[in-house]
């Protein structure tokens, strides 16, 4: 059998590995348009800003190299121009002159190219030999470090995940650096709490964030030795560059196939769950491909490298092993989206649905906020997880989380993603037995803290009330603050009452004369608050035992933080 693989990196390459350890025998041909294959194109970043010294290094493996070890027929600089599905045969472009070459069964892992705006001015310019890149290949990370290398100004367009890489390694490696994003927040999947944080972080690092804008137009003046571009930005601003990274998407590379009649839509590859396209004999996985979220079922494009990765392998294994009601196949999995990302100092990790996610596929869901620390509070550097969890109700499925943290951001995200996949609920967290010792973690662990939260509410023993419900919370409420008065001095929500939670309980007749005898007509609601939700969950237990209603602020005056960024000066009184 001959197997021809298209794209020698994440899914592809996977595929080919595992082909070979199934059939010694088999023919494998990996044909990739670029000279590298098998190379880390999530390390990319960190060598444009110095952490990884040599770019060798990001090459895991080469077409000899392969030969080596898997018996590998690997050609790099072949590139696939055209498909002719019915006489299995692919025309290819190569070194020497166009070759026909066939196959038996053919895997499509093209992957994207990194999408090029249609800011007026941004193609001519990169047309006339202005700094304008992508961070995609190894060309282009080489390329950028030697631009950073010689200094000035940067803008990056496109704050995601790529961009803020991007951007934090120019500003490593000493650059004056912007990044522009339409979005209201960088890092756009992030939910908006946890996205004030990693702007408040990459500003810390002396990036310059400007969210919400869109980049206009870019002009070039060639012959400029110094800040040769301009960019204007939709804020009137106009920001003058040495270099302008452009980051701001994926298109799938897939024209060629799909022209040729593989199914697609807007360019991803129609799969079914083992890889198969709606030609016989011809697979595709990776980010050339649509996928299923995994927890509302909405198809899109997830364009990491674990879900390539594993995709790779499970072809490999339906073409070679088959698909038998003995020996069944493993479906690909549809993807949680798990990802992580640094900024500085800060991690920020998520899997699952986001809100808008949740929105847009109409599911019904509560929320938790909660900033536990990593480890024991007494052990040297304890540092708190900002965590956000949504869940259905009323069932209490989980259905996404995100953490932002200096440290444990990545161990109680994957934690959540494995408990997505095992389908768990919301209160199942509680019985998790995770590793403890003071270094390392808690008794009671953020993990199960949360879940003790989510049950709570799922028991409608605790009502929360979410950031943007307390500017206007109308005349039948009142805000009790738990925290001591240092704390409330420090900045509360107007008019708040302030008794610390020591307190409360004998204060409960002044607080009475305040906002009315409970269950009497005219009396006020509670929304309680603290700091981190921690002493209001027992403030808010007080009140409500007295027979006050109300609710808690989820995730207290951190989270009131998180949510309104720079705009809580407005809200909060000193
Ligand atoms: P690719 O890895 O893109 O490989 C496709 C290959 O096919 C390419 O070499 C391409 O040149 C070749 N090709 C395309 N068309 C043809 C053709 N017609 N003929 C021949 N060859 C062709 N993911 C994470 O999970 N974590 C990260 O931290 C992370 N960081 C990243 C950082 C950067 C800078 C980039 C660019 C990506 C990052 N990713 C990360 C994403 C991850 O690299 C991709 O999801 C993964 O590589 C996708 O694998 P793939 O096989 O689908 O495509």
């Amino acid at each position: 059998m001959r197997l021809v693989i298209v794209g020698g990196v994440a899914g592809g390459m996977s595929c080919a590995a595992r082909a070979r350890r199934l059939d010694e025998n088999a023919d494998i041909i990996v044909l990739d348009q670029g000279k590298y294959v098998s190379f880390a194109n999530c390390g990319l970043p960190y060598y444009v800003g110095g952490e990884i010294e040599d770019a060798g290094s990001l090459l895991l493996h080469t077409p000899d190299s392969l030969r080596g070890w898997l018996n590998l027929d690997v050609r790099t600089e072949y590139r696939v121009s055209a498909v002719d599905y019915a006489a299995h045969e692919l025309t290819v472009e190569t070194p020497n002159g166009t070759e026909i070459i066939g196959y038996d069964v053919l895997v499509l892992s093209p992957g994207g190219e990194a999408a090029l705006p249609p800011v007026p001015g941004l193609a001519e310019a990169r047309d006339a030999g202005a700094a304008v890149h992508t961070l995609r290949t190894v060309d282009d990370a080489r390329a950028l470090r030697a631009l950073a290398e010689s200094g000035g100004a940067a803008v990056v367009i496109g704050g995601g995940f790529i961009g803020m890489e991007a951007a934090e390694a120019l500003a490593n490696q000493g650059l004056e650096t912007h990044v522009v994003e339409t979005a209201e927040h960088i890092l756009p999947p992030l939910e908006r709490e946890m996205a004030t944080l990693a702007t408040d972080e990459a500003e810390r690092l002396g990036i310059k964030v400007h969210a919400a804008t869109g980049a206009q137009q870019v002009e070039y003046r060639a012959g400029n030795t110094e800040s040769p571009l301009n960019v204007r930005l939709s804020n009137g601003e106009t920001l003058e560059a040495d270099l302008v990274v452009v980051s701001a998407g994926v298109k799938p590379l897939t024209s060629v196939f799909t022209e040729a009649g593989v199914a697609a839509e807007r360019g991803a590859i129609i799969i079914d769950e083992h890889g198969r396209t709606n030609i016989e004999n011809v697979y595709a996985v990776g980010d050339a491909t649509l996928s299923r979220n995994a927890v509302t079922g909405v198809p899109g494009v997830v364009a990491l490298a674990g879900p390539a990765n594993r995709a790779g392998r499970l072809v490999a294994d339906h073409i070679f092993r088959g698909n038998t009601a003995d020996n069944p196949a493993r479906p690909i999995p549809a993807s949680e989206g798990t990802a992580i990302v640094r900024i500085g100092d800060l991690a920020a990790a998520m899997t699952g649905a986001n809100r808008a996610q949740l929105d847009a596929a109409g599911v019904t869901y509560k929320t938790i906020h909660l900033h536990p620390n990593q480890h024991a509070g007494y052990f040297p550097g304890a540092k708190p997880i900002h965590l956000i969890i949504h869940f259905e109700t009323p069932g209490g499925r989980l259905l996404g989380a995100q953490a932002i943290a200096e440290d444990g951001a990545d161990k109680r995200i994957d934690v959540l993603a494995t408990a997505i996949r095992a389908g768990m609920s919301v209160r199942d967290l509680i019985d998790l037995d995770l590793s403890y010792s003071p270094p390392y973690g808690n008794a009671k662990d953020a993990i199960n803290m949360a879940g003790l939260v989510g049950s709570n509410v799922l028991d409608g023993v605790l009502e929360l009330m979410y950031p943007e419900q307390v500017t206007d919370l109308g005349e039948d409420w009142a805000v009790l603050d738990v925290r001591s008065e240092r704390e409330f001095g420090l900045g509360h929500l107007p008019d708040a009452i302030n008794i610390p939670h020591t307190e409360l309980r004998e204060r409960l007749p002044e607080l009475a004369e305040l906002v009315g005898e409970p269950g009497t007509p005219g009396a006020k609601k509670l929304a309680v608050m603290c700091a981190v939700g921690v002493r209001a969950w027992i403030a808010y237990q007080v009140v409500r035992q007295a027979g006050w209603d109300g609710r808690m602020i989820s995730g207290g005056i951190n989270t009131l933080y998180e949510w309104y960024g720079p705009q809580i000066a407005d809200l909060l009184e000193i």
